[in-house]
């Protein structure tokens, strides 16, 4: 059975990579009908925060990624915090220990950088001195007060593994130095518990970036100690994903701004269009095709399809992507996705309101259609729910609209609609129209620009003559009124 896990280190805000990265693993158990497995890689104690381990939790949450076994759901591997299992690290490096698969290591990194300048080795890393210590020179090192560090013995040869993603990959293990396992005062490193959970868990398939590539002739090695130890079972298959580049061909950064995961939530994305666009950072659904939900990502989805050189990440392209999301939503479903945003910015009372809840109702038809983010509902939806007294014009759009061409037109506009029987949708438009276009001979947008700022406070909003319509006769008079200065 397929058991996949993502692994991220709570250590800062989470980035886009750590969800195309979780993405592909749950797609991939999704897709095998396997187990999708969340562990949170905490070891680091200066780095890690609980804040960072909060919004990872939080964006898998707002994702719709699900998990089988991790935080909150546990499972049978529980628990899923390296910070909480640290028994398991001390027992497998024990067992190791007893076996010789590693050795204690009590140079310092001076005298290791000493000894290459003397050899002249290009081999960066650790030279093996400690390999083979006599009980001598052991006692000697003890003697002085040193420390040991435990390294990992390296096999010699070469390690060569088939990459889900990039086929055969082949490093010299002379390349590959013995490293360590945990530090000289016995916190374990990333390099024994990243394999010793994947072990103990029994991960079949590590799928995760490209950045990852080179612990991956550690790991392999390693995992075969752990197997024949008894530790784990099976050595899993490793899948690298393509980098992603950001600006001028350089990896996306964590300084990146459109690098930071919750940034598109708050910004107003739809999970599925961040996840739509992610997933098209390597994978492609069709070669003539880019919008698809997740149940389609599923059933197609094949690592092997994965393409292994970098993919670049482009801003405007995940602004349509998530836009073309945006379309497919029913405008129920749109409103009840805009309203947090609504009433975080206090366009609707919270709780809503009877007669907000019915304006949002009539009004949400008009901007559903036309919205690329959820945020814009509050930039498109605030003139009709703002109180006279607070309502202003956009001081550039007015500048621009409100001159004294366009006062001239709303004067004009102003003095044909006071005189209208009917206030409808229909009736308004076949007004203005009669007047501004057919009798003025002013071209449309000239001729309802200027009225759309004087009504709607901006010149993007929903479409004017419903507006008018929806907002009423006496607050449409008033504020072309105001607009006259
Ligand atoms: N904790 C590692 C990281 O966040 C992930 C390691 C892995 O996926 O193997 O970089």
């Amino acid at each position: 059975p397929v058991r996949v896990r993502m692994a991220p280190s709570p250590t800062g805000s989470p980035h886009v990579g750590l969800v195309r990265t979780a993405l592909f693993n749950w797609a991939f158990a999704r897709h095998h009908g396997g187990t999708f497995v969340f562990r949170i890689e905490d070891t680091d104690k200066e780095r890690s925060t609980q804040e960072s381990y909060d919004a990872i939790l939080d964006l898998m949450r707002w994702l719709g990624l699900d998990w089988d076994e991790g935080p909150e759901v546990g499972g049978p591997y529980a628990p899923y915090r390296q910070s909480e299992r640290s028994d398991l690290y001390t027992d497998a490096l024990a067992k190791l220990a007893a076996s010789s698969y590693t050795y204690d290591c009590f140079c310092t990194t001076e005298e290791v950088d000493a000894r290459r300048k003397a050899s002249g080795s290009k081999v960066m890393g650790y030279d093996g001195f400690c390999r083979d210590l006599s009980a001598e020179q052991r006692a000697a090192f003890e003697a002085e007060g040193r420390k040991p560090v435990v390294r990992f013995r390296m096999p010699e040869g070469s390690i060569t593994w088939n990459d889900l993603v990039r086929g055969e990959v082949t490093f010299e293990t002379q390349f590959v130095p013995d490293f360590a396992l945990c530090r000289a005062n016995g916190d374990p490193l990333y390099t024994l518990v990243n394999p010793v959970d994947d072990a103990l868990m029994r991960i079949t398939h590590v799928l995760r970036g490209e950045d990852l590539l080179s612990s991956t002739p550690r790991q392999i090695p390693l995992h075969a100690a752990l197997i024949e130890l008894g530790i784990g079972t099976v050595m899993p298959e490793f899948g690298h994903l393509p980098f992603v580049m950001g600006e001028g061909n350089k990896k996306l950064s964590k300084r990146d701004p459109e690098a930071h995961a919750l940034a598109y939530r708050d910004q107003g994305f739809l999970p599925e269009g961040l996840l739509n666009y992610l997933a098209l950072l390597g994978w492609a659904i069709a070669a003539d095709r880019d919008v698809f939900s997740m149940e389609e990502m599923v059933a197609a989805f094949e690592i092997g399809d994965v393409n292994p050189n970098p993919a670049r990440f482009d801003i405007k392209k995940a602004d349509a992507i998530n836009s073309a999301q945006m379309r497919l939503l029913s405008v129920e479903d749109v409103t009840d996705r805009a309203l947090p945003f609504l009433k975080a910015a206090g366009v609707v009372s919270d709780p809503v309101s009877d007669a907000d809840a019915q304006l949002l109702e009539q009004a949400m038809p008009l901007v559903a259609e036309r919205i690329n983010k959820l945020t814009e509902a509050v930039d498109m939806l605030g003139f009709l729910f703002v109180d006279e007294a607070s309502f202003a014009v956009d001081e550039a759009d007015a500048e621009k609209l409100l001159n004294d061409d366009g006062r001239a037109v709303v004067a004009r506009a102003r003095g044909k609609l006071e005189g209208l029987h009917e206030w409808s949708t229909a009736a308004i438009q076949d007004a203005l129209q009669a007047e501004l276009v057919d009798a003025m001979g002013l071209k449309p947008r000239n001729a309802f620009g200027p009225v759309r700022v004087a009504v709607t406070g901006r010149r993007i909003s929903p479409p004017l003559f419903e507006s008018m319509e929806l907002l009423g006769r006496e607050r449409s008079l008033g504020r072309l009124q105001s607009a006259l200065g």
